[in-house]
């Protein structure tokens, strides 16, 4: 048995890997693929830790040796990482030419190369031309892993020419109690749904910074219903954030909103009293402290007649991640002015003249 102790829920996909390794069965190119927020890239990076080791006992990296601190630091000859740079919203050709030296050379400290590619599927189509050289015509002891949320957005070429590694959502059982061991039972429990069963992404759900700016898009949510912030201003203020943060912060803060408005629509019906949102969070034990009294706020301005517009709007920000995710450089400001144009009129009903006057 290997060590894999910093994710429990990829033991099984680790020890598989070790096991083709030291059978001489492993191949050459891996797709590791599997919703946003399960560790891929740490399975990736703990395998290759793992593999680099000049100490490894039992199957496990002593986290000392020359390899294991050249890894941590970046800086392993052996291995190389490309994603997407900074300010980028691709992977570019230049990107993957770079890796032919590297391809090209023996291993200089250990049995292997590795080339790591994270978030493969945003690869453009020439980068993606020049890497499917390398998966034609595999140097000896390459090996190389690419990372998707989204596999089908990758050329059927690349896909057809790599073993498939399906990354699987873990119990809530296992889920919970690593998450346990970052915030309290409530608190993992609630971000573990919002996250529909990811671990790592609910991690990122209770950070405080992002509670913060779900906090700050709630606000601009309010204000656009009640006609106090123009669509242009509002998705100025939501610019200042990476725009797939400000979708699945909206993403998130829609999902709380109608499971509030349902539980409040069936309390009502049993006639229970209850606050609009007391569903959500907070007040009733059921969650974080953070989004009480702005989603709160929103809610009071909704009724249950909004949880249909509000499945609509789920809709129109599910299509602006994908406008997103498959444009080189997609206009932030107005994809989001639209998004905002959007929630108000599916929850308002307001057409487009109305709503740019405030
Ligand atoms: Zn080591």
């Amino acid at each position: 048995m290997s060590e894999f102790k910093s994710l429990p829920w990829l033991q099984d996909n680790f020890d598989k890997l070790a096991e083709l390794e030291s059978t001489q069965q492993i191949g050459h190119a891996y797709l590791i693929q599997g919703q946003k927020g399960l560790g891929k890239e740490s399975l990736v990076r703990d395998f290759s830790t793992y593999l680099f080791c000049q100490q490894n006992q039992e199957q496990a990296a002593c986290g000392h040796c020359q390899a294991c601190h050249l890894l941590s630091a970046g800086t392993h000859p052996d291995f190389k990482f490309i994603t997407v740079e900074e300010g980028a919203t691709q992977i570019k050709i230049e990107q993957i030419r770079d890796s032919r030296n590297f391809l090209a050379n023996t291993p200089l400290l250990g049995k292997y190369k590795i080339l790591f590619i994270n978030f493969a599927d945003k690869m453009n189509i020439n980068a993606a031309n020049a890497l499917l050289k390398n998966l034609e015509e595999p140097a000896p002891d390459t090996l190389i892993f690419l990372l998707s949320h989204q596999p089908v957005l990758l050329l059927p070429t690349i896909r057809s020419r790599c073993q498939k590694i399906k990354i699987s959502r873990p119990s809530e059982e296992i889920a919970l109690s690593w998450l346990q061991q970052h915030m309290s039972n409530d608190q993992a429990k609630l971000c573990l749904q919002l996250a529909f069963g990811a671990p790592l992404q609910a991690l990122i759900f209770a950070d405080e910074e992002r509670q913060h700016e779900r906090r700050e898009i709630q606000k601009r949510l309010l204000e656009l219903l009640r006609s106090e912030i123009v669509c242009s201003d509002a998705a100025k203020c939501l610019g200042q954030y990476p725009i797939e943060d400000v979708l699945d912060n909206l993403m998130v803060s829609l999902q709380q909103l109608s499971r509030g408005l349902q539980l409040h629509n069936t309390n009502v019906s049993a006639n229970v009293s209850s606050d609009p949102i007391s569903g959500i969070e907070g007040k009733g034990g059921t969650g974080t402290n953070d989004n009480t009294k702005e989603l709160n706020d929103i809610a009071m301005n909704l009724t249950a007649a909004h949880i249909k517009p509000l499945h609509k709007f789920n809709s129109v920000l599910t299509q602006t991640r994908s406008a997103v995710q498959s444009t080189a450089n997609p206009n932030a400001l107005l994809l989001l002015e639209s998004v905002c144009f959007q929630w108000i009129r599916l929850m308002t009903g307001k057409t487009e003249m109305e709503a740019l006057t405030v």
